[in-house]
């Protein structure tokens, strides 16, 4: 039976850190400070940016939110992006995703100042992750996350294990890819257009779904012993629970996995709650940076 790895707690402990640092930082007269930006009223992006804004505040960071109307132009958009770039008391700008149609979600995106990028969409943190330059990339967080749940199990060196990444997505799947390889791991990518997807996932050491579809990987997919990192979220109905009722899974089939893996992040409380306190970490690295202080490990 596996280990499960608990991302709860472990996302408390980035975040207690993160206190304790926001702190040091203010004898040197400095506060991180995060602006969320959203643009319309999507519920699910509205409850992503409050707990955004309010673990921002339980840091100790200055939080600010704007929150704009869904007919905001694109060029309104980039001018409050400009103007948050040359705000000396905003250390990291974060636009929630995804934005109105009408808006080109790549524009905006690239006018954020890499330095306050602590999402790691900016093009040039891209380039920093896919070069290993990981002292001045920002990490996008879901991958960070799932990477530091993966070090409590394996540690930092994966040299000689052998590392599956189901999913090629620019915001999970690619960036762990680089991450694990960083990391010294032999990775492969795996995608839509993948042959014999189960016995490939079956020779993985480390096994990372970042699919969205709900308990695809099987128990059976899983080489004893492995680590199992999930880091789907999906939403399935729950009749047992009551008429209308949902509940959450994740891209592997928990119950079945979790005979074979060695360590598997559950769906919910694994990765989920990683995301969040990546972010603070984040902005807390570009605060260090910005005060050319070297940041925390
Ligand atoms: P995307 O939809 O952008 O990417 C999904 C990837 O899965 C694609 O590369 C796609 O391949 C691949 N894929 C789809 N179907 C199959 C299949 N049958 N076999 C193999 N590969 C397949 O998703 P994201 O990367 O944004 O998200 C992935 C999951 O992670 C979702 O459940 C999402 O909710 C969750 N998520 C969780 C976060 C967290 O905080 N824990 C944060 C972000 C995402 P192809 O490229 O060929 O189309």
């Amino acid at each position: 039976m596996a280990d499960i790895i608990d991302g709860k707690a472990i996302a408390e402990d980035v975040v207690a850190k993160v206190k304790t640092q926001t702190a040091t930082l203010a004898e040197h007269g400095v506060t991180p400070g995060l602006a969320v930006v959203i643009v319309g009223e999507d519920p699910a992006s509205q409850v992503y940016v409050a707990s955004k804004s309010r673990r921002a505040k339980e840091c100790g960071f200055h939080s600010v939110q704007h929150s704009l109307p869904a007919e905001t132009s694109e060029d309104a958009l980039v001018a409050l992006v400009e103007e948050l770039n040359a705000d000396p008391a905003i250390h990291g700008i974060l636009v929630q995703l995804p934005l109105p149609g009408h808006i080109d979600e790549a524009r905006i995106i690239q006018t954020i100042d890499p330095d306050k990028d602590v999402d790691g969409f900016h093009f040039i943190n891209v380039g920093r992750l896919g070069t290993g330059a990981l002292d001045s990339a920002f990490v996008p967080c879901t991958p960070a996350g799932a990477m530091l749940m993966l070090e409590r199990v394996r540690g930092r060196d994966l040299s000689g294990l052998s590392a599956v990444v189901i999913g090629r997505s620019n915001i999970v799947g690619k960036p762990m890819a680089n991450l694990l390889l960083a990391a010294n791991a032999t990775v492969t990518v795996a995608h839509s257009r993948t042959k014999d997807l189960p016995a490939l996932a079956a020779t993985a050491d480390i096994l990372v779904a970042a699919v969205g579809r709900p308990e695809m990987v099987r128990g059976d997919w899983v080489k004893p012993g492995a680590t199992v990192i999930d880091v789907g979220i999906n939403r399935i109905p729950a009749p047992e629970k009551g008429e209308g009722k949902t509940r959450l899974v994740g891209d592997v089939a928990f119950a079945e996995a979790k005979e074979r893996a060695g360590a598997i992040t559950p769906v919910p409380g694994g990765v989920g709650p990683m995301t969040i306190a990546m972010l603070m970490a984040n902005t807390l690295t570009s605060a260090f940076r910005t005060a050319g202080l070297e940041p925390p490990a």
